[in-house]
């Protein structure tokens, strides 16, 4: 399989990671839209949120434990931040592999 995010979880492809643990990897967004853009990423090939299996659980919810820690960690906790997940084309998801997008710490605005 020809994924970008899991070449990036496997090692093979360049980022800046975050954090990283058995299962998820954190890098930062390549083209952030916030001075905090980060991809909280499942190592395994999930597809989207509609591809989830009830095994799946787990997972999600340490996404979103990680997501609180390191918004605190990062300094945006106090202030507000977002996480967002794009489900489909038409829910705005270019790249076909879960991930949960953190942004904070303000927008870039790119002229
Ligand atoms: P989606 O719209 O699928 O939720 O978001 C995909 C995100 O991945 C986009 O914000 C895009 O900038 C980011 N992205 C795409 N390719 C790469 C890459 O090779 N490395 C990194 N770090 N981010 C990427
Ligand atoms: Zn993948």
């Amino acid at each position: 399989m020809n994924c970008i995010f899991c070449k990036i979880a496997n090692h093979q492809q360049e980022s800046d990671i975050v954090y990283e643990d058995e299962k998820i990897i954190v890098f930062k967004d390549i083209n952030p839209h916030t001075l905090i853009h980060f991809l909280i990423t499942p190592k395994k090939h999930i597809k989207s949120i509609n591809h989830l299996k009830e095994d799946d659980r787990n997972l999600i919810s340490d996404m979103v434990f990680l997501s609180k820690k390191l918004a605190k960690e990062y300094g945006i906790a106090g202030k507000g931040y977002r996480l967002v997940f794009h489900v489909g084309r038409g829910g705005g998801q270019i790249i076909d592999h879960l991930h949960l997008h953190l942004m904070g710490g303000g927008e870039i605005v790119n002229e």
